[in-house]
């Protein structure tokens, strides 16, 4: 895949702007998360997340976007479903489903871009280690997002920690660069070679996005041309964080507040 958008290092006073997007996104993603429940519609996850966007006069990047253009504020992804699943007034949750659910926020003409996915009730035992593994291997993303690595680093640590449980990376949807636009540089794949890829600098914020498929890496799209799912129709799982480098720690901006933890990283 060709990537050549630019790269934009943030100044202090612009990741101040993206930290209060990255807060604001999160508390819209608290918002769906706590709806998980069965009987519950995708359209009404979206509702809850625009409801929180409205109350700080933001908006979510997603809506209008591509072609055909996106509809809603979230995307809303169903078990097999990876990405980029469209909320439905129709569409209800059932116990037992996992549900990703993907937001960003635009304020003051920056973006933060998250995203979770969590189990409706009770869950399978596969389901629960698929969200542990794919949220393990953003975790271990977001500590190679240091001075000294360079993005394959990144991209190498998240695929090994996926490989390693057994479990496939997507190749076609990738990490990004994110701030002043939704998409910006670097790319940042789920796979990569360690010393491979653009250095990493202070000032460079990036949505690590590990995209992880139980049964093959392969997808497919579905005619509203928009869902993307397993193509064998096996589980799936995504998560997502906007990070910035800095000098020191890994700063992650779409958490609800920062604490330092016993990692050292700043979260
Ligand atoms: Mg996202
Ligand atoms: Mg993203």
């Amino acid at each position: 895949m060709k990537w050549a958008r630019q790269i934009h290092l943030k100044s202090p006073a612009e990741l101040a702007i993206m930290r209060e997007a990255g807060r604001i996104n999160a508390e819209a993603l608290a918002a769906v998360r706590v709806l998980l429940k069965p009987g519950v519609s995708t359209a009404d996850l979206n509702e809850a997340a625009e409801a929180v966007l409205r109350k700080y006069n933001c908006y979510s990047p997603f809506k209008g976007y591509g072609h055909p253009p996106f509809p809603a504020s979230i995307t809303v992804s169903i078990n097999a479903e990876l990405v980029h699943g469209i909320p439905k007034k129709n569409r209800k949750l059932h116990e037992g489903d996992i549900v990703s659910v993907d937001c960003g926020t635009v304020l003051d003409g920056f973006v933060a871009d998250s995203a979770f996915t969590a189990g409706v009730g009770e869950i399978s035992e596969e389901a629960r280690r698929l969200l542990e593994v794919t949220e393990g291997a953003l975790w271990a993303g977001i500590e190679k997002m240091r001075v000294g690595y360079r993005t394959g680093d990144v991209s190498a640590a998240i695929q090994k920690y996926v490989e390693d449980f057994g479990y496939h990376v997507t190749r076609e949807y990738t990490g990004h660069g994110v701030g002043r636009q939704m998409h910006e540089g670097p790319q940042v794949p789920n796979y990569g070679k360690p010393g491979t890829g653009i250095r990493l600098r202070p000032g460079m914020t990036i949505a690590l996005e590990p995209m992880v498929l139980v049964g093959t890496h392969e997808t497919r799209v579905l005619a509203d041309g928009w869902t993307v799912v397993s193509a064998d129709g096996s589980l799936t799982a995504h998560f997502e964080h906007t990070v910035a480098v800095t000098s020191g720690d890994p700063l992650i901006l779409t958490v609800p507040y920062f604490a330092e933890t016993s990692t050292g990283l700043v979260q």
